[in-house]
This record gives C-alpha cells, sequence and structure tokens, in this order.
C-alpha cells in the first residue's frame, strides 16, 4: 500500500508516523533527538533509524515521501547538506522546521501562530502570505520559556544564593538531591557536561515543586508562561493582525503544564485582538501529511 511518512524530531525525541495517502494512520515508531546542534551524528542517527523502522515495515517502494520537522534546522544551516546527504533515499524526503510541522498539524493551511515550548521554544506564524518568526534562537541563545530555560532558572536561583551566602531554598535543595550533588560546583559541572535534553529534563524538578506548593517553582513556571505570551505579542504585531488571531499550542511545557499555559493564556486573553487557542493533538506529524497534500503532491499535479 503507498503511504506517506510525518515525522516530528525535536530536542528529545523523534517521533514518526506512516499515513495512506487518505491520512489514515498505518503504523508509528520513537527514536531519540534530532536536533543536529545538540549531536549532529547522534541525531542523523536517530533520524534513519526511524525511517528505516518504518520503511522495513512497510516498505521503501511504496513510500511516497517523508516530510521531517526538524528542530535547529535554520540556526544550524542544515537544510541544503541534509537534502543532499538523504537524495540517496528513493521517495522525496523533504526537511521542515519543526514548528511548521506542528504549524500544518493544527492551524493547516489557515493564517494563525503557532508556539512550540517543549525542550526549545520558537513562535511562527503566517498572515496574508507573509511568514515569521520570533525565538527559536536554540538554548545558548534564547528559547525563552522552553523547559531547558526553565531549568537554567531554577540553576541560576541556587547560584544566587551561593553567591548572597543566603540559605538554600526548598527548590535549590530538591536539585541538589536530585543531582546527588554534594557542592554547587557538582551542579554546574552537570549543566556544562550534559545535552540539552538531559538539561530541560531537569524542569521536571519545578513543576513537581510547584505542585507541592513550593513559591520560587510556582513563579519561576509563571515567568515562563510571561516570557512566552510577551513573544506571542511579538508576532501578532510583527505579521499585522488586525482582529483575531488562531495560536496553535504544542510541546511538552505547554501542553502539560497547566501553570505555565494558564500565566501564557491569562497574558494574551488581556490582548485587544480576540484570540483562539488549538490545543489538542495526539501527534504533530500529521502536519507532514497536510505538507504533502498540499505542497508536494498539489505541486506534482501542475
Ligand atoms: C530550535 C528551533 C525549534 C525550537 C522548538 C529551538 O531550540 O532552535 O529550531 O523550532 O527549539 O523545538
Amino acid at each position: 500500500m503507498e503511504y506517506m511518512i510525518g515525522m516530528d524530531s525535536g530536542g528529545t525525541k523523534t517521533e514518526a508516523i506512516a499515513y495512506t495517502l487518505k491520512g489514515k494512520e498505518l503504523a508509528r515508531c520513537q527514536t531519540g533527538f534530532g536536533n543536529l546542534l545538540m549531536d549532529k551524528e547522534k541525531g542523523l542517527s536517530n533520524i534513519e533509524e526511524a525511517i528505516t523502522i518504518l520503511f522495513d515495515r512497510l516498505g521503501e517502494r511504496n513510500c511516497q515521501s517523508v516530510v521531517i520537522g526538524l528542530a535547529g534546522l535554520d540556526s544550524g544551516n542544515f537544510k541544503k547538506e541534509l537534502d543532499t546527504y538523504f537524495s540517496r533515499y528513493q521517495p522525496l524526503i523533504v526537511f521542515i522546521n519543526d514548528a511548521w510541522l506542528s504549524y500544518y498539524a493544527l492551524v493547516k493551511e489557515k493564517d494563525g501562530c503557532l508556539v512550540i515550548s517543549g525542550t526549545g521554544s520558537i513562535f511562527i506564524g503566517k498572515y496574508h502570505e507573509e511568514t515569521a518568526r520570533v525565538g527559536g534562537w536554540g538554548n545558548i541563545l534564547g528559547d525563552e520559556g522552553s523547559g531547558y530555560w526553565i531549568a537554567k532558572r531554577m540553576i541560576h536561583h541556587l547560584l544566587l544564593q551561593e553567591d548572597t551566602n543566603k540559605n538554600y531554598c526548598y527548590l535549590s535543595k530538591k536539585l541538589i538531591n536530585t543531582l546527588q550533588a554534594k557542592t554547587v560546583f557538582d551542579v554546574v559541572h552537570y549543566f556544562y557536561t550534559h545535552e540539552k535534553d538531559e538539561i530541560a529534563e531537569l524542569a521536571k524538578i519545578v513543576a513537581e515543586s510547584a505542585n507541592l506548593g513550593d513559591e520560587v517553582s510556582i513563579e519561576i513556571l509563571k515567568e515562563a508562561g510571561y516570557v512566552l505570551a510577551k513573544q506571542a505579542k511579538l508576532l501578532i504585531s510583527k505579521l499585522g493582525f488586525n482582529k483575531e488571531v488562531t495560536i496553535g499550542i504544542t510541546g511538552s511545557v505547554l501542553k502539560k503544564n497547566s501553570i505555565v499555559y494558564h500565566a501564557f493564556f491569562e497574558n494574551l486573553v488581556q490582548h485587544p485582538l480576540k484570540i483562539t487557542f488549538i490545543k489538542d493533538l495526539e501527534s504533530n506529524t500529521i502536519g507532514g501529511y497536510y505538507y504533502y497534500k498540499n505542497n508536494i503532491l498539489r505541486n506534482e499535479e501542475c
């Protein structure tokens, strides 16, 4: 049976789903992160592993196309290199930024905006044929409001207490215990010697502490929601929306953390434009299917 593959490859995992040409799911698999900025060799091998698993199951010949939404694609300037590398496969393999894959999944062909806040963060949007982006410059240069950013805030907080000779608060103690650190240097060493996804994973400590009522953690999560809302406002005005706007929301932080989501939401409902949020979708890989139908099939038919 003919099929295509939609793939969502971010800073923590790569999820691939094979769809019939009518958009029905046939098979799925999951491998590790795909962001090549983190580790090029490992990222490439995770992407290829996902492709191989589905090709082995359904046949490479039957596959019409693979559409891969990849985090870090633009920041790393990887598109040309990847197109050449993947041209050895028989089906057409197309790379787009992971945010655009999610955009096609949630907002589809319409005008609107899309935010991801997971391991990293980014805002993109489309209005009257114009596209624009805010953020998404990677963990070192930005990714405000992301899992990585939240974890970094928690570490900053500990370092501030260290610098000012204050007692460690609940969150700092919890971080030290989780990492089985003996001194702050062990925490700093962990930060500089671990991958982006492993650092982002530490945001769970903030989420768990917030659930137990820890004020510092709640504040960090609220702040994440505010900075995300600030970026959304920047993008809305950059694109010139003037009546209403739809915002697709995805990424583990915004989808799963209610404190971040509410701070984001509350900050934006005060906006003079009418904003509609779209959030519930199990997998963004379906965006690859819509991209295939609208951008690849349509062009082939012309
Ligand atoms: C990457 C972007 C990506 C965003 C969301 C950032 O770290 O640089 O390319 O879209 O994370 O995954």
